[in-house]
């Protein structure tokens, strides 16, 4: 059996396609059929080159790393999913991005280098290897495909996110930044049991977008442009004393010490956009002694989140319009159209999440 795969070989280029041989699976291990991969804001950053763990040149990397399949191979003694659920050719599966220590296999081997031979380890192509050490979970039938292509990145990242603030009943969150992740923060801090969400954002689409993820109160914050409206506009919005989380997705330096300020006593402000190296924010660090306040980084989640996930997506699947975040689709041989398409600095707004469908 051959497949697709795209690679990256000089950043910043078009991308490739190639064809290989896909590897049978190792025991323990699958081989599934890309449905849907996603194009994550990370992807564009390796696409760039600009991710401090970028190689020094790429030469035939594939890439993508958000979707879901379906099984078109099993490995010898693959019978269940990381949670006990029986696993059969033709189930549609999400992997964890990472690989995991834990095997499911009796020989568990050690996982191949990212986008390397014998590649198949990456979305953008027509198959993913997934080798019995890399935790994979069966999805429920009732779930519609359009919801699944963000479950194993996007969405981890944001309920990671959120449980690192300690996020609970009757929390008051702010999230800067209404991309993907932004939004699916909104509605998984609902479930939660938040009090109020408060999304900020500079487009207005977006904000409404997030209205309908959950999102009590939008900040638009191209109508507030000064910081200490901003931060008024806020404390009106949380009975005077701010938000407990602070959520930063959007990946602007500048909302740190915005976000403390704003912050409760005793509040948690979370770094999860800026994951490259670079931007700098001036910072009084007495806001955080003072307000007892606490800053962290999320990047991530461990495996376990994902069933609970894809519950969470059958529970409220009347509620959110996850299907709707996927606002553009390509055919995997348009992976460059996708791209450029996705470059949120020169384009902006209009793409929420776009989609390969090999
Ligand atoms: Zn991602």
């Amino acid at each position: 059996m051959r497949g697709r795969v795209a690679e990256l070989r000089e950043y910043g280029r078009p991308v490739e396609i190639a064809e290989y041989e896909v590897p049978a699976p190792e025991p323990g291990g699958l081989v599934v059929k890309v449905e849907q991969a996603a194009i994550c804001g990370s992807d564009l950053h390796i696409w760039r080159g600009e991710t401090a763990a970028n190689p020094v040149s790429p030469s035939r990397m594939g890439f993508g790393h958000e979707g879901f399949g379906r099984i078109v191979a099993l490995g010898s003694g693959t019978h269940s999913d990381d949670a006990g659920v029986p696993l059969a050719e033709g189930d549609r599966v999400v992997h964890h991005v990472m690989a995991s220590h834990v095997g499911r296999g009796p020989d568990p081997n050690v996982e191949r280098e990212y986008g390397r031979h014998p590649y198949f380890h990456t979305t953008f192509a027509d198959f993913y290897y997934i080798g019995a050490t890399r935790p994979v979970y069966r999805v429920p039938d009732e779930l519609d495909d359009d919801v699944l292509p963000p479950v194993n990145c996007a969405m981890g990242a944001a309920l990671n996110s959120l449980m690192a603030g300690g996020t609970t009943f009757g929390s008051k969150v702010i999230i800067f930044g209404a991309g993907g992740l932004g939004l699916t923060a909104a509605a998984l801090a609902k479930d939660m049991g938040a009090e109020t969400v408060i999304v900020v954002d500079r487009i207005a689409a977006r904000l409404a977008l997030a209205r309908r993820f959950g999102a009590d109160v939008c900040l638009d914050s191209s109508v507030l442009t000064e910081a200490a409206d901003r931060i008024d506009f806020v404390k009106e919005h949380t009975g005077g004393r701010g938000p407990d989380v602070a959520i930063e997705v959007a990946g602007r330096a500048e909302l740190l010490p915005e976000g403390l300020e704003m912050l409760a006593r005793h509040g948690t402000f979370v770094e999860v956009g800026l994951f490259y190296p670079g931007p700098t924010a001036p910072l009084d660090p007495s806001v955080v002694l003072s307000g007892r306040k606490r800053i962290v980084g999320s990047a991530g989640y461990p495996p376990h989140l994902l069933p609970l996930l894809l519950q969470f997506l059958v529970r409220t699947a009347d509620r959110y319009p996850f299907a709707d975040m996927v606002s553009h689709r390509f055919a995997l041989a348009d992976i460059n159209d996708a791209l450029s398409a996705s470059d949120w600095d020169k384009q902006g707004a209009s793409v929420t999440r776009a989609v390969l469908n090999p």
